[in-house]
């Protein structure tokens, strides 16, 4: 094999052609460019990809692995420890430039310093770029020069940058890889599910980059004209779906970015400025993440507002949360979300905000518990958004709802889903009760009850826990961890 101007691109989660700055650089540098996917999770510990994670992970890899064939190369995939894979790679193929897309979870920026030492020292070239975000998490400070802890002035500070950059184009075609260089095949990476929980995910979502460029293009033209509204409304298709895509990479920001801007420029968005604004800032929001995750890297695990440190969680019961996690609660939007999840891996913001409000909340239990079995069950499951959802939530992180803010997913439920069409999806079982009863059926009368064919305790649960007591607690305990130490 050819030695000096090979060099391996290794792939991560940018799991697409167009605007990758890595692969790009390859194309520029070198005449043989090889693309690589090192299976490791392990190092990703204790954050590993859960199981909806490692679905979505095997088909946008088998469409990568497609999309490269197209244009004349392929994908090499290998797994074990990546430093070792990659001296192996190196070795067998000659090359002498590495090049990746940087990524910002702390397990994995720590591998990916020691390897770049590693590799230098061994007169590799190794360079990474940004391809995951509009603004590197350095570049945006606080007055006075810190990382910012507050959403608004965070996203002031990115919008008066601005975005100076294009996305790169798509390569027309790819060097060929010297079809002796082995790898292997996609399936025995195991990915996939044993038993077939997944038939829900397959018919919700179109993996890979073409996917990620139709969800965006029906968006644009589709709801992006009443996201502001709509997109609280979990009965609706009010928002984007990209972000399994996002996470991924399988579409960039600047991407996404740049066909609002290029849709605005063509007219083809008559829309009001309010929902594009209001789109970019919920983009602003997955930067916000990125910014807190790379600057408090201990945020996965612990409270950002320190204060949380000595929160006495009550000691969970096992019960009750295989109740939420199952969408058996007795609580009609709740047990919508939490199938709605189970089923297609993705639950529409709004109810995530209600159902970690009422286990971080209402149940005590510690907000850890709901961040991990989002991480197991969300084929978006990502560590920046993840931890910032949840600690926002339960009030410890930045920018977090205030400890009172405990929401009443009875009044959730009858102001997000006026019609009922969510629970009535998602809960067949009640479906059958009127509008005024459907978000809390256990205020119907025997006769509303019997004439819906729905026996509380038998047909569908009594609810777990009384919202009014609770949320009493609740604002008792984390009142007292509010005050001053
Ligand atoms: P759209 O409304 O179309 O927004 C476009 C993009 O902006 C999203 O794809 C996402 O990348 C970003 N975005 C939107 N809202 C937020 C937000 N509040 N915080 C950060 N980025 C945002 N999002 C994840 O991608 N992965 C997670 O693991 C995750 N866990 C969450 C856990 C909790 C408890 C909460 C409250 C929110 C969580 N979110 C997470 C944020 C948000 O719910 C999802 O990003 C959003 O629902 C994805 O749907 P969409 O692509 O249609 O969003």
């Amino acid at each position: 094999m050819s030695s000096s101007s090979t060099a391996l691109v290794w792939l991560r989660r940018d799991l697409r052609l167009a605007d990758n700055p890595a692969l790009q650089h390859a194309l520029s540098v070198a005449e043989t460019v090889i693309p690589v996917y090192i299976h490791a999770p392990h190092e990703e510990a204790p954050w590993e990809p859960g199981a909806a994670s490692l679905w979505w992970l095997h088909h946008s890899l088998g469409a990568l692995s497609n999309d490269l064939q197209r244009l004349g190369s392929r994908l090499i995939i290998r797994s074990g420890s990546t430093p070792e894979c990659l001296e192996s790679l190196l070795a067998e193929t000659g090359a002498t430039q590495l090049y990746w897309n940087r990524l910002y979870e702390p397990a994995v920026i720590k591998r990916d310093q020691q390897i770049k030492q590693q590799l230098r020292d061994q007169s590799i070239e190794v360079q990474s770029f940004n391809s995951a975000l509009l603004f590197e998490p350095w570049e945006i400070t606080n007055k006075a020069g810190q990382p910012c802890k507050v959403f608004t002035p965070f996203w002031k500070t990115c919008c008066a940058q601005g975005v100076h950059r294009l996305p790169l184009p798509t390569p027309e075609t790819l060097p060929a890889v010297d079809p002796e260089l082995t790898s292997i095949p996609l399936a025995a990476l195991g990915l996939l599910p044993t038993l077939d929980w997944d038939t829900g995910l397959a018919s919700s979502w179109q993996v890979g980059e073409q996917g990620a460029h139709e969800a965006l293009e029906s968006f644009i033209d589709g709801a992006m004209h009443a996201y502001k509204e709509d997109r609280n409304r979990p009965d609706l298709a009010g928002t984007s779906k990209l972000s399994p895509h996002l996470h991924f990479g399988e579409i960039s920001p600047l991407q996404v970015h740049s066909a609002c801007m290029r849709a605005v420029a063509e007219g083809r968005y008559p829309g009001e400025d309010r929902h594009l604004l209001h789109f970019l800032s919920e983009i602003g929001w997955r930067e916000f993440s990125y910014h807190l995750l790379y600057h408090f890297p201990q945020t996965p695990e612990s409270p950002l507002d320190t204060r949380f440190e000595r929160f006495p969680w009550p000691k969970t019961d096992p019960e009750q949360l295989r109740a939420w996690q199952k969408g058996q609660t007795g609580i009609p939007i709740v047990d919508a979300a939490m199938r709605e999840l189970w089923h297609t891996g993705w639950m529409h913001n709004r109810v995530r905000m209600v159902v970690a409000s009422l286990l971080s909340k209402n149940l005590q239990i510690h907000w850890l518990e709901g961040a991990r079995w989002f991480w197991d069950t969300l084929v978006d499951a990502d560590l920046a958004n993840n931890t910032q959802g949840w600690q926002w939530t339960a009030g410890c992180g930045a920018d977090a709802a205030p400890y009172f803010r405990i929401f009443n997913p009875v009044l959730q439920g009858e102001r997000f889903d006026p019609q009922g069409k969510y629970v009535r999806q998602w809960v067949p079982e009640i479906a059958g009760l009127p509008d005024n009863y459907l978000q809390k059926p256990w205020e119907a009368p025997a006769e509303v009850l019997a004439a819906a064919k729905i026996n509380l305790g038998r047909t569908y649960p009594h609810p777990i826990l009384d919202l009014g007591e609770t949320r009493q607690s609740a604002l008792q305990a984390f009142s007292a961890i509010k005050q001053p130490p």
